[in-house]
């Protein structure tokens, strides 16, 4: 028996999303795509799904990840961000219960493009995350694939996938330069994560960790001639209609 959060049963806060983005973690989507999501959000329907809410931290408590979350999305200017509550630390992409979870959330938004992280990562969860979703990104499409009853059978168009701790070559690039400030804010609306003084000390919570992240983007976005991008890739070759 899966037990849903309470707000994929309540069909009143259901519409159809433009992008819906996925992140392991509370965090991890300002880390890798804030820039993304920021710009797109200026002009179209973005939602994120925490896949957890990060109770194994090392550092800040569920509750304080989760105003830092609402106080991060709220910068970002995204439409509503959800968690489905799946164990931190113990994400498992054949676990039956969560893909139904996932489904139940991609059936819910029904969005054009989805983002998730990238299949290689030094955190488990961040594997596990991209191959739970990758499965379920299939099964979504199936009409015996049940879920909560009422959501319907949905896949969509394009899935890109965005880098962690391991990157490699970018498929595309996104020019965020312009929401730069705004990434950067949102990350810090984490304070229980990225600031050193006090807490427990982390892999995340040291000044090159940070560096290496704004780095990245400066990288990527000199590949591409702009001041700062975020990229991704995908898997499957993208449909284009006419080259033109
Ligand atoms: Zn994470």
């Amino acid at each position: 028996m899966v037990s849903y959060p309470d707000w994929l049963e309540d069909s009143s806060g259901q519409f159809k999303a433009d992008i819906l983005a996925f992140g392991p973690h509370p965090d991890d989507v300002e880390l890798n795509i804030g820039g993304i999501l920021a710009l797109h959000s200026l002009q179209h329907k973005v939602v994120v799904v925490d896949l957890t809410a990060g109770e194994m931290s090392s550092n800040g408590t569920c509750e304080e990840r989760r105003q830092e979350s609402q106080k991060a999305a709220k910068i970002l200017g995204l439409t509503v961000r959800r968690n489905l509550y799946l164990p931190d630390g113990g994400l498992r992409a054949e676990a039956d219960e969560q893909q139904k979870r996932v489904v139940a959330a991609i059936r819910y938004y029904q969005p054009e493009i989805v983002l998730l992280p990238f299949w290689e990562d030094r955190h488990p969860d961040h594997a596990a995350a991209s191959k739970l979703i990758d499965i379920c990104l299939f099964k979504s499409g199936l009409k015996k694939y049940r879920t909560i009853s009422d959501l319907q059978p949905y896949r969509p168009a394009k899935w890109y996938y965005y880098f962690q701790h391991h990157y490699g070559d970018p498929d595309l690039v996104v020019d965020i330069s312009e929401m730069y400030q705004k990434k950067v804010d949102a990350i810090n609306a984490y304070q229980s994560q990225f600031r050193d003084s006090d807490n427990f000390k982390t892999f995340i919570n040291q000044p090159v960790f940070l560096r290496k992240v704004l780095a990245r983007d400066e990288y990527f976005g000199g590949m591409v001639g702009v001041s700062y991008g975020e990229g991704l890739v995908y898997k499957l070759p993208m449909k284009v209609k006419n080259l033109l």
